[in-house]
């Protein structure tokens, strides 16, 4: 008489089932999508022991990711039923998987361009704009981009200040964009995809490129650059309105403006020029972000360091100048723990969210995410009966 089966023996075998729905909750960090989707399982073999081997196909041999895929993959089958043991292999693509992969994130035929300006795309697109260096204009961008993708949205940085760019150090990033062919994989950070001049050049270089040069640059980080379906794009601009502010406006007609300034007359006097760009360029100007505006002394009191009423001066000037009403869609305290985030890669609104800096860009994000997405310009297709 054979003996009755241990139910626990009997139940044992890992579903196949299973293991894909296991597989499937493991995301690729750069292209934020299941590896199931993206044809990265190349096989998957169950073994009577409960023992399990994944294939899994990177997208190029020097994956800067690869031990993350691993470590997820092995996290998310060890904790399917019956599993007693793992193993994930690493393979790379050939070039059919990856032309393949290609036009499933490009759409058929894989063409180049640039998708922000796609009838369909509903990206809200944010050229933020300073009239002088130094005001904050990056750690407003750093900080709403990340505060925005923090409530779920999905966010990407175009850092294109091609001269002081300083995105990835406010974000804490140290890896490379990942190449596959013609296409950019952009690190991401706090949930936002990042691409910047800086990840191109060796070392602290500094780029001495002209017009062209960075029109081209701009270009290809638009085109090239893989950001999926976004709601949010930010562009931090270098200072001034020089070449990129015209590029930008050429490329990607639709970005909207946000100005950052201090409460100073005079920053605000440059930053209007900055912002009165648009006028020529017809985009239009989302709003001012007055940062720097207070310190805020022990005894709970004000210190208006720089001045104050440069952002309201600015909305109003620029309001009269464009012919609408311009919001100042908030006032940023100075604060040490945003320097001091900033230096340590971690932004303020995630580092220390009760502080009033934090809040006040919070707000600022609140508001640019209480917008509808890019529906101005947007062809809709009705048809009269
Ligand atoms: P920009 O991009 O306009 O050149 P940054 O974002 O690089 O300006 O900011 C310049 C410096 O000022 C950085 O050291 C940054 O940490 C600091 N900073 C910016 N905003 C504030 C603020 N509200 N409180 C304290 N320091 C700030």
């Amino acid at each position: 008489m054979s003996a009755p089966m241990d139910p626990a023996t009997a139940s044992a075998a890992p579903r196949p089932e299973a293991v894909n729905d296991a597989l499937a909750t493991v995301i690729d960090p750069e292209l934020r999508r299941p590896i199931t989707e993206l044809g990265m399982v190349d096989s998957v073999h169950i073994a009577a022991n409960g023992k399990v081997t994944v294939a899994v196909l990177l997208t190029i041999a020097g994956c800067p990711l690869r031990d993350t895929i691993t470590a997820d993959a092995q996290k998310a089958l060890s904790a399917v039923p019956g599993v007693t043991a793992v193993d994930v292999e690493l393979k790379v693509m050939n070039q059919a998987q990856r032309d393949a992969l290609k036009e499933k994130l490009r759409g058929s035929g894989g063409q180049r361009k640039i998708p922000f300006n796609e009838p369909g795309s509903l990206t809200k697109v944010y050229a933020v704009a300073s009239g002088k260096g130094g005001v904050g204009k990056s750690s407003v961008t750093v900080n709403l981009a990340t505060a925005l993708a923090a409530q779920g949205l999905r966010v990407g940085i175009v850092d294109a200040d091609v001269y002081g760019f300083s995105v990835p150090a406010l974000m804490g990033i140290t890896q490379s964009p990942t190449q596959v062919d013609d296409m950019i994989l952009p690190p991401v950070a706090f949930g936002v995809k990042v691409i910047s001049i800086g990840m191109f050049v060796t070392g602290n270089k500094p780029v001495a490129w002209r017009g062209p040069m960075l029109h081209r640059a701009l270009e290809q980080f638009l085109t090239d650059v893989y950001f999926g379906d976004l709601d949010a794009l930010f562009l931090d601009l270098p200072p001034g309105t020089g070449d990129i502010a015209i590029s930008v406006a050429q490329l990607l007609p639709k970005a909207e403006i946000l100005v950052v300034t201090t409460p100073q007359a005079a920053a605000a006097d440059v930053a209007e020029r900055a912002g009165a760009i648009a006028t020529q360029t017809g985009q239009s100007i989302a709003g001012v972000i007055e940062n720097m505006s207070y310190l805020e002394m022990p005894d709970g009191g004000r210190m208006e360091l720089f001045g104050s009423g440069g952002g309201a001066v600015l909305t109003e000037r620029l309001g009269s100048t464009v012919g609408t009403e311009i919001p100042l869609l908030g006032q940023i305290p100075l604060d040490i723990r945003l320097r001091e985030g900033g230096d340590a890669g971690l932004p303020i609104v995630l580092g220390q969210p009760d502080s009033p800096a934090a809040a006040a860009l919070v707000g600022i994000a609140g508001q640019l995410a209480a917008r509808p997405r890019g529906l101005p310009g947007m062809k809709l297709d009705l048809q009269p009966r």
